[in-house]
C-alpha cells in the first residue's frame, strides 16, 4: 500500500519505516509527489495542523495519505510551546534559542513537568483517523547530551534521569511520542487487514 506522508523529512520516514518493520507500507513523501507548495499549519491544536496536512493533499488527489504533528507541552506554562514548538522563539530563530527561551520562562519554577505529543492523521478511504502518541517527562535546569533535536537536550523523560539527547537516538526511537503513536498506527493497520 503506497501511503503519501506529508513530510519531505527523509529521516522521519526512515524512522517511522523502522517502527513499521515487515509491513507492506511504501511512503511517498512531498518530495516524491513533487509538492512544491506550502501547507500553512494554522489550526489550533495538532489534531486541527495534522488534519490541515492530510487533507490537504486529499484534496489534491492522493486517497491514502498520512500526516503528523508534534510538540512540547510544559505543565506550569500552560501547555506552551504547544502547536507553537517549532517556533517559540520566533520565525527566525532555531532549537538553542527555543531551549534558551524555555529554560528562561522555567527560571524560578519547581513544577518541571512536560510532555511530548505527535498526533497522526491517516486517510483511508476517505475516512479520517487519528493516532495519539505521549511521552511524559519533566525540563532539565541545564542542556545536556548531542543527539536528537529540538528540545531533547532539555528533556528528561519518566523512568530516566538523563536528557532524550543524552539517551541517544537508539533508544528514543523505540519509546518516544513518536514510535508510540506509529505504534498504534501499525496496530490498526494490523486489525484493518492492512498491513
Ligand atoms: P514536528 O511536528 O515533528 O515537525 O515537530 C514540531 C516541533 O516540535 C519540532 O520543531 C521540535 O521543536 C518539537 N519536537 C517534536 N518532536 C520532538 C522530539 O522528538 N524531540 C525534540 N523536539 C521535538
Amino acid at each position: 500500500m503506497v501511503i503519501v506522508f506529508a513530510t519531505s523529512n527523509a529521516h522521519k520516514v526512515e524512522e517511522v519505516n523502522s517502527l513499521l518493520d515487515n509491513s507492506n507500507v511504501v511512503f511517498h513523501t512531498l518530495k516524491d509527489i513533487n509538492w512544491t507548495s506550502e501547507i500553512v499549519e494554522n489550526g489550533s491544536s495538532f489534531h486541527q495542523n495534522a488534519l490541515i496536512k492530510a487533507r490537504t493533499l486529499f484534496d489534491a488527489g492522493h486517497p491514502i495519505v498520512l500526516a503528523e504533528d508534534s510538540g512540547l507541552r510544559v505543565d506550569a506554562l500552560n501547555g506552551a510551546p504547544g502547536i507553537y514548538s517549532a517556533r517559540y522563539a520566533g520565525e527566525d530563530k532555531n532549537a538553542s534559542d527555543n531551549n534558551a527561551l524555555l529554560l528562561d520562562n522555567l527560571s524560578n519554577e519547581t513544577n518541571r513537568s512536560a510532555s511530548f505529543i505527535t498526533v497522526i492523521c491517516f486517510i483511508y478511504k476517505a475516512e479520517v483517523h487519528f493516532f495519539e502518541g505521549v511521552w511524559q517527562g519533566k525540563i532539565a535546569e541545564h542542556l545536556d547530551g548531542k543527539e536528537g533535536f529540538g528540545y531533547d537536550p532539555l528533556f528528561i523523560p519518566v523512568g530516566y534521569d538523563i536528557t532524550v539527547a543524552a539517551l541517544g537516538n537508539t533508544t528514543k526511537r523505540k519509546v518516544s511520542h513518536r514510535a508510540k503513536a506509529f505504534l498504534q498506527f501499525k496496530a490498526y493497520l494490523q486489525s484493518a487487514n492492512l498491513q
